[in-house]
C-alpha cells in the first residue's frame, strides 16, 4: 500500500514537475514574445548635411522627436564648422587669419582641440590646415591635377602648428596664408552631435550614419551587438562586418572621391608632406573609437600613414582598425579581431596587428 502510494506520489510529482517546467517554458516564451512585440518600430529619418546623407534609426517612444532634433543639431553644427558657410566659425578664422584671436562656438573649439591632438600625434599626416591644398585640387567641384610648382608653393602653408587655441573658446591662425578645412572630421563630429541628442532625449538606442561615419548609442536587447557593414572598396557590396557594442566607426577610402587624368587616378586624401594623394598601399581604413571626431580624424590619418605607422597612433587613442590594402589583403588590429568577420570572396584576412 505504502509502495503503491509512493508510486502515485512519485508519478504525480513527476507530472507536476513536468507541468511546472512546461508552464515555465511557456511563461518565458510569452515574456520574450511580449518583449519583442512590445518593441516599437524605430523612427527612421534621412536628411542631407555635410555633403552626405544623414541616416538615423532611433528606438524608443521619443524616437521621432529625437531624430528631428538630431537632424537640426547636425545642420547647426555644419553652419559652425564648414568653411563653405559664410559666417561659420571656420570661415571667420580663415578670414581673420594672421590677425587677433576670434571667439568661436564651444563645439567648434572642442573639435579643433581633438583634431589638433591627432595632427600632433600623427606627425602631421593628418593636418586641419590642409585647406590651401584641398582647394587647389578642388575634389568637390572641379577636380584637376594642379601644376607641380603650384603644389610646391602651397605646401609650406599647410602646418597645423599655425592653429592657436586660446582659452574661453577662442582661436586664431598664426599666418595670413593658413586656412582650415575640417572636411576630414565633419561627418564624425556630426555623429557625436546626434548621439549627444539621443543621450539627452532618453531614447532607448539609436544608430546614425553620416557618409562614411557611424555612431552607435545604447544597447540592443539580449546583449546583441550592433552589426556595422564595411564596404568593399572595389564594389558597392559588403567587405564584412564589425559586431560592436558601442562606439563610433569611420572609413576613409580612396574610392570615395577620385578622378582620372592622363591615365592616372587621383583621390581626395592628401599627404601633407607631398601635396599629392596619399600613396600608402591602402585602399581603405575603418577606425573604431570612443568619439566620432576621433574615428574620423584617425581614419584619415591612418590612410595617409599606412599600415605600420598607424599602429602607435591607434594605440595612443585606444582605437582599433580594419585596413584593406591595394593587393586585397585585410588586416585587423587585435582589439577588433573577434568583432570583425570578412565576407567578400576576393579578399584574404592576412593577419592581426
Ligand atoms: P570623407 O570626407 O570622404 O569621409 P575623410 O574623412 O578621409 O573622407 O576626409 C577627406 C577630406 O579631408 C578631404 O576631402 C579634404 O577636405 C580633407 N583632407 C584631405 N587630406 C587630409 C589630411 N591629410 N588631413 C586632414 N584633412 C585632409
Ligand atoms: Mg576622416
Amino acid at each position: 500500500m505504502r509502495k503503491w502510494l509512493q508510486h502515485i506520489s512519485n508519478r504525480t510529482a513527476r507530472r507536476l514537475t513536468l507541468l511546472l517546467a512546461a508552464a515555465g517554458v511557456l511563461l518565458l516564451g510569452t515574456a520574450v514574445w511580449l518583449t519583442l512585440s512590445m518593441e516599437e518600430e524605430p523612427a527612421t529619418l534621412t536628411t542631407f548635411a555635410m555633403g552626405s546623407y544623414v541616416q538615423q534609426t532611433v528606438y524608443g517612444s521619443q524616437g521621432e522627436e529625437a531624430a528631428q532634433a538630431a537632424s537640426t543639431a547636425v545642420t547647426e553644427l555644419e553652419n559652425r564648422i564648414s568653411w563653405r558657410v559664410e559666417d561659420s566659425d571656420i570661415a571667420l578664422l580663415n578670414q581673420e587669419a594672421g590677425k587677433d584671436f576670434q571667439e568661436i562656438g564651444s563645439q567648434t573649439w572642442e573639435i579643433l582641440q581633438t583634431a589638433l591632438q591627432v595632427c600632433q600625434q600623427s606627425g602631421g599626416a593628418f593636418d586641419v590646415t590642409i585647406a590651401p591644398l584641398s582647394w587647389l585640387w578642388n575634389f568637390d567641384e572641379n577636380p584637376h591635377l594642379p601644376e607641380a610648382d603650384t603644389i610646391a608653393a602651397f605646401l609650406p602653408q599647410v602646418n597645423w602648428e599655425n592653429v592657436l587655441l586660446g582659452e574661453d573658446n577662442t582661436a586664431a591662425l598664426k599666418t595670413s596664408s593658413t586656412a582650415l578645412d575640417l572636411g576630414a572630421v565633419g561627418k564624425g563630429a556630426a555623429c557625436d552631435t546626434a548621439v549627444a541628442v539621443y543621450q539627452e532625449s532618453g531614447v532607448d538606442r539609436a544608430v546614425v550614419a553620416v557618409g562614411g561615419s557611424i555612431g552607435l548609442w545604447g544597447e540592443k536587447p539580449f546583449g546583441d551587438p550592433w552589426r556595422v557593414a564595411l564596404r568593399d572598396p572595389a564594389t558597392d557590396g559588403s567587405l564584412g562586418e564589425l559586431a560592436l557594442q558601442e562606439g563610433f566607426v569611420s572609413t576613409s577610402g580612396s574610392y570615395e572621391k577620385q578622378f582620372e587624368e592622363d591615365g592616372t587616378t587621383y583621390h581626395h586624401i592628401l599627404d601633407p608632406d607631398t601635396g599629392y594623394p596619399a600613396q600608402s598601399g591602402l585602399v581603405s581604413v575603418t577606425v573604431w573609437s570612443s568619439s566620432g571626431v576621433l574615428s574620423d580624424a584617425l581614419s584619415t590619418a591612418c590612410f595617409v600613414l599606412g599600415l605600420e605607422d598607424s599602429l602607435p597612433l591607434l594605440e595612443e587613442f585606444a582605437s582599433g582598425a580594419v585596413f584593406v590594402t591595394e593587393d586585397n589583403q585585410v588586416y585587423v588590429t587585435e582589439n577588433l579581431q573577434d568583432a570583425f568577420s570578412l565576407t567578400a570572396q576576393d579578399y584574404t584576412l592576412a593577419g592581426t596587428l
